[in-house]
């Protein structure tokens, strides 16, 4: 064994250490290469070496380099050093983290993890939660939770009963809202149509003056952070209205949320704490590896009983177990690689993350308006939206971006007009590698007119 994890081990440093000098996005050849693993299964089973082998030599070149430093698409993090090294020993370990039976230290840190993000996050004593696969999981869990609230209110219990027969439930969102939160809307049975739209601005934040009126049988959906601009809606007028009216408020703050950890963007998160429910992802800006979301909830009773499952044997613990707060019953410890984040980091060194990488936002945002480019976005948080005309152009900018391999940038349309989407997420990311991708965009962007 100590010759295989000696050899995964030597294979992962050369990797990460190869970063630096590698394209971000794999060589064709690379990918044409993966037709190597379309093989029948073996009939005979090959040595674990040899089997890492293989991964390294056709997998490695045709990975993504979004653990390094240059990749900029969609809302990715890296890996720390720390959670990586946490998540080897975290795999020997093969927890299953559904229990404090099954794994005392997984619970264990999963609640040190619970008690550390209630406080990054400034959210009220007793709330409570769990560790899910992303956002996406999270934005459901929550909503889960949300509908059991609503419904209990009214004497309907959602999780014996189900939806049919049951008081309607108004669900209000912003036309911005993330594709995530529908599909959960989707998966709940309140459906991706019948829901308020309300209005945005020009940065995409909810319209709070054209709320309509929130009542106790409402959840409102809001954003902490949006998948373009960055953006916060209001959320302390929204989450005023919804007490007045008893609404529940559940917040997507799947990258957002950490600007909480930053004391320069304490304006955009002022509000978000008065919510009912918080969703957001431990593997973009925290910086974990996949998958890895977390779900809160500010009355975790909610979240239990629309978390409920009844199995005899399975009520062994006397006080909150892992699963009662999550879809899931088996899983991987999630907690052992956020601690070791959060461990490893200290608050001061999450606030700095967090703090660099708007700041590096800043960088290419003034760095490509000097040379000419047109921001689209005001740049608050570590979202970048770069104009460069028609829709033609801008796809043949990114494509070019994307093959000249110094980083990865994605596209996107911002109310109607197309752009090229960058988004500053990774520890790795150092001012170097800001002004090498800065310098290629602007010199495929000059080159393509
Ligand atoms: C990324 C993202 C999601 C979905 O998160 P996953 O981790 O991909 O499931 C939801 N909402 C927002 C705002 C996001 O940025």
């Amino acid at each position: 064994m100590k010759k295989l994890f000696n050899k995964a081990q030597q294979l992962s440093l050369d990797y990460l250490e190869s970063l630096n000098k590698r394209r971000v996005f794999p060589t064709p050849e690379a990918i044409q290469n993966l037709e190597q693993f379309k093989q029948a299964l073996p009939e005979q089973g090959a040595a674990a070496e040899k089997v890492i082998e293989m991964l390294d030599e056709v997998g490695s070149p045709a990975t993504v380099a979004t653990a390094g430093g240059r990749y900029f698409g969609f809302v990715i993090g890296a890996a720390l050093p720390a959670s990586v090294a946490a998540s080897w020993l975290a795999a020997a370990w093969d927890q299953n983290g559904a229990t404090n039976i099954l794994s005392p230290v997984s619970a264990c840190l999963e609640q040190v993890c619970m008690s550390w993000l209630t406080d990054i996050f400034m959210l009220p004593k007793g709330t409570q939660g769990g560790l899910v696969s992303g956002a996406s999981m999270a934005n459901f869990t929550a909503l889960a939770a949300a509908r059991h609230a609503v419904l209990a209110k009214q004497g309907w219990d959602v999780e014996s009963k189900g939806l049919f027969g049951a008081p309607p439930i108004t669900v209000v969102i912003s036309a911005e809202a993330h594709a995530t939160v529908l599909k959960a809307l989707s998966l709940l049975g309140l459906g991706r149509e019948r829901v308020i739209q309300v209005p945005v601005d020009n940065q995409g934040r909810l319209r709070a003056d054209a709320l309509p009126e929130l009542n106790s049988s409402t959840i409102v959906c809001i954003q902490a952070g949006n998948v373009n601009t960055g953006s916060f809606d209001p959320a302390e007028k929204i989450c005023a209205a919804a007490r007045k009216g008893e609404a529940w408020v559940h917040v997507d703050g799947a990258f957002g949320l950490w600007a909480a950890a930053a004391p320069k963007r304490a304006y955009l998160y002022s509000g978000v704490p008065e919510a009912d429910s918080w969703a957001t992802d431990a593997h973009k800006w925290l910086n974990v590896p996949y998958d890895s979301g977390i779900v809160l909830c500010r009355n975790p009773e909610h979240l239990k009983a629309a978390m409920s499952i009844t199995a005899a044997y399975l009520t062994q613990g006397v006080q909150g177990e892992p699963y009662h707060y999550v879809p899931q019953l088996s899983r991987r410890s999630r907690g052992i690689e956020i601690w070791a984040a959060l461990k490893s980091l200290g608050k001061k060194g999450l606030s700095d993350m967090i703090e660099r990488n708007c700041r590096q936002a800043f960088l290419f945002s003034s760095g490509l308006q000097k040379a000419g480019l047109n921001i689209l976005n005001d740049v608050v948080l570590n979202q970048v939206l770069v104009s460069c005309g028609d829709a033609e152009t801008t796809q043949q900018i990114i494509s070019a971006i994307q093959q000249e391999g110094t980083c990865w940038c994605g596209g996107t349309v911002w109310q109607g007009q197309p752009a090229i989407r960058i988004s500053v997420s990774s520890w790795a990311t150092t001012d170097t590698d800001v002004e090498r991708s800065l310098a290629a965009i602007v010199r495929i962007a000059k080159n393509h007119k």
